[in-house]
């Protein structure tokens, strides 16, 4: 939305669930700015890599994009001072660890188009890892949604097809599965969750 790149903008893009187009909407903005002649660099977290190759993230639909994997925030700052894109696209930032807050406002303090993707809750409904300060910060929220795999309802929440499973999937379709609210709680009480 936001196009004026004198001024530093937070862009999150978040969802509930997995399988909503998160990536594939990262991807979307960072080619459209790369069309307009700016500069980009992408990062996503080395646990989250859904790869082939090095270098690349790839989204549930098979997009594909340049990027840089690192589990370190500071790399990502220290990239932005050296190659200074004036867009910095991050996905699955739910993975990162605190710091990352930091290095977010900061880079959009000094004037770069941040780009944000990332999952907004876990399988137990609660709110995922850093999304929470993330969505605080952001200028520009985008809700995507996924379609519930049970009734074909507008998909919020992450189910785990195994009980307690830790939140470290990347929503691998034998792992995790994309459901509405009703089919979600449904399937918790059956294993007396909720
Ligand atoms: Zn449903």
């Amino acid at each position: 939305m936001h196009r004026n790149l004198n001024y530093g903008w937070i862009d999150v893009i978040t969802s509930g669930a997995m399988y909503a187009g998160k990536t594939t909407e990262l991807i979307r903005r960072v080619r459209n700015f790369i069309l307009a002649k700016r500069t980009a660099a992408v990062f996503q977290p080395k646990m989250a890599s859904r790869f082939t190759e090095d270098e690349m993230i790839v989204s549930h639909d098979g997009v594909r994009f340049e990027a840089v994997h690192t589990d370190n925030p500071m790399e990502i700052l220290w990239h932005a001072e050296m190659h200074h894109p004036a867009v910095i696209a991050i996905d699955e930032a739910q993975f990162y660890d605190a710091s990352l807050v930091d290095v977010v406002q900061e880079l959009a303090n000094r004037g770069h188009y941040i780009i944000l993707a990332g999952l907004s809750q876990t399988s137990e409904g609660k709110p995922f890892g850093i999304m929470p300060q993330l969505l605080c910060m952001a200028d520009n929220i985008t809700s995507v949604y996924g379609v519930c795999v049970l009734c074909g309802e507008p998909a919020t929440k992450p189910f785990a097809l195994r009980a307690k499973t830790e939140d470290v999937s990347i929503g691998a379709g034998d792992k995790y599965e994309a459901r509405c609210r009703k089919c979600w709680v449904d399937g918790r009480r059956e294993r007396g969750e909720a």
